[in-house]
């Protein structure tokens, strides 16, 4: 069993050679995932020297680690949550844009001609007992009604048309959602923005940032630079030097094992669309069909914050089981984890601190987000007011008092969300 992505088979991580930071830059930018390269798209294409910095090997943090999953994420909102701390008004807007970050993916995959075998398959949402189903199907009507949402609900009776697992009581399928091979967005990505001249640093931590009159300069072991501007693209691996953001994202680890392959009659019968997909479940499960349509992908929660690959992989093939019991004497190929960056309102946040800009917290939907809010981010430090907007922009980033960027606490609330999960609830 690897334990390397299995999208790192197809979309290898480079042996990138050590490059001295350049002296002086326009544009400074802190994280080589999807936020920092969209961001560094926009801002070289307008003319501006952009310089990326990347603590690990490009590729490192989640943005080529992911299940490649894309989709508008509102129900992860907590829209419940929003309406009561911004109104119905803003929460609409903010629902009513995230409903277009597939279009966007999908509009930003064609225009920069970038093959990442983008697929709109739809996804599929379980109902793991019949009061998650009449929740699940109220919310869909309710989306379909207020923002346009296209899909439908599946009575249990019409569940074998979309799924082989016997553990549903019904479902619904979000018909603008899909996937992609986010090992090979993020190369591409990167080779894009080496033939506009921006600058990646692999392996180059930036340990500090001072501001100066003139703008900031930025520490690292390989050397500085001074940058007119700088942006925080480092979502759940926020490190302590950039307080303000750590104290405001909640790192937790996601972790993934790929099966070895499946016959294709076993794969047609348990994924029968190809869809992506996922469950009522509180500590979130997602699966979905590699690419080539030979293997399945399963991820959810990590067993703890710190990687543990072997522990990782048996309870995730274990819950694969549970949804899947044909797979019981199907092999784990790969296994491999990340972090993704939770926040205290459930939403991403964009926005400058101290005249530092960031985008982040994503909260483990990110792939058409990072890159969504990467390109306003963008925008915004151009001055472009028009396409740097975004419902999000005036949410505030919220911490909670002693909280210091450990979140010690959450073994104990996902333990509680197990409880749960294990009684229905
Ligand atoms: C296992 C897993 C499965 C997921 N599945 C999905 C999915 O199916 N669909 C979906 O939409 N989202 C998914 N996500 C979430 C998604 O991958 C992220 O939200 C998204 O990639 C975030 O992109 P980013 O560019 O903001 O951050 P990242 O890609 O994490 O990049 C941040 C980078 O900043 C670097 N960095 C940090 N500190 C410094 C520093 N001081 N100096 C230089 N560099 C620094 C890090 O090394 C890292 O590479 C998943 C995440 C994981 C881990």
């Amino acid at each position: 069993m690897k334990t390397t992505p299995y999208w790192w088979d197809y979309a290898p991580r480079e042996n990138t050679p050590e490059i001295t930071p350049p002296a002086t830059v326009d544009i400074a930018i802190v994280g080589a995932g999807f936020s920092g390269l969209s961001a560094a798209l926009t801002l070289a294409r307008s003319g501006l020297s952009v310089v990326v910095y990347e603590a690990g090997q490009l590729g490192e943090g989640a943005s080529s680690r992911n299940g490649g999953m894309v989709g508008s994420s509102f129900h992860k909102l907590g829209i419940a949550g929003l309406q009561a701390q911004y109104g119905v008004e803003k929460t609409n807007e903010i629902i009513r844009e995230s409903v277009g970050f597939v279009d966007f993916i999908d509009d930003f995959l064609k225009s920069e001609d970038i093959d990442a075998d983008f697929k709109r398959s739809g996804r599929f949402r379980g109902a793991l007992s019949p009061d998650h189903f009449t929740k699940m199907a109220s919310e869909f009507e309710n989306f379909h009604k207020s923002c346009g949402v296209q899909g439908s609900v599946i009575q249990s009776g019409d569940l074998v048309a979309e799924t082989g697992s016997k553990c549903f009581h019904g479902g619904v399928v979000y018909d603008m959602d899909g996937g992609l091979h986010p090992a090979k967005f993020h190369n591409r990505l990167i080779a894009k923005l080496r033939a506009i001249g921006v600058a990646i640093l692999a392996n180059c931590p930036v340990t500090s940032i001072n501001r100066t009159n003139a703008g900031f300069t930025v520490h690292t072991p390989l050397g500085t630079t001074k940058a007119e501007r700088v942006a925080l693209c480092t979502n759940a691996y926020t490190g302590p030097q950039f307080r303000y953001q750590h104290r405001r994202v909640l790192p937790l680890r996601s972790a993934m094992i790929a099966t070895d392959p499946i016959a294709p009659d076993l794969m047609a019968r348990l994924m029968p669309k190809g869809r992506v997909c996922g469950d009522s479940r509180r500590i979130v499960a997602y699966y979905r069909p590699s690419p080539d349509g030979t293997r399945i992908l399963f991820g959810g929660r990590a067993t703890g914050l710190k990687d543990n690959p072997q522990k990782n992989a048996r309870q995730l093939h274990a819950a694969m089981c549970n949804i899947f019991p044909d797979l019981e004497t199907t092999g784990t190929s790969h296994v491999w984890s990340g972090l993704v960056a939770y926040t205290f309102d459930h939403a991403p946040h964009i926005g400058q601190h101290q005249g530092i800009d960031f985008a982040m917290g994503y909260c483990g939907s990110g792939v058409a987000r990072a890159t969504y809010f990467g390109q306003k981010l963008g925008y915004k430090i151009l001055g472009d007011q028009d396409r740097g907007r975004t419902a999000f922009d005036d949410l505030p980033f919220q911490t909670k008092p002693l909280y210091t960027g450990n979140p010690w606490f959450m073994p104990i609330v996902l333990n509680w969300h197990r409880i749960a999960d294990r009684f229905g609830l």
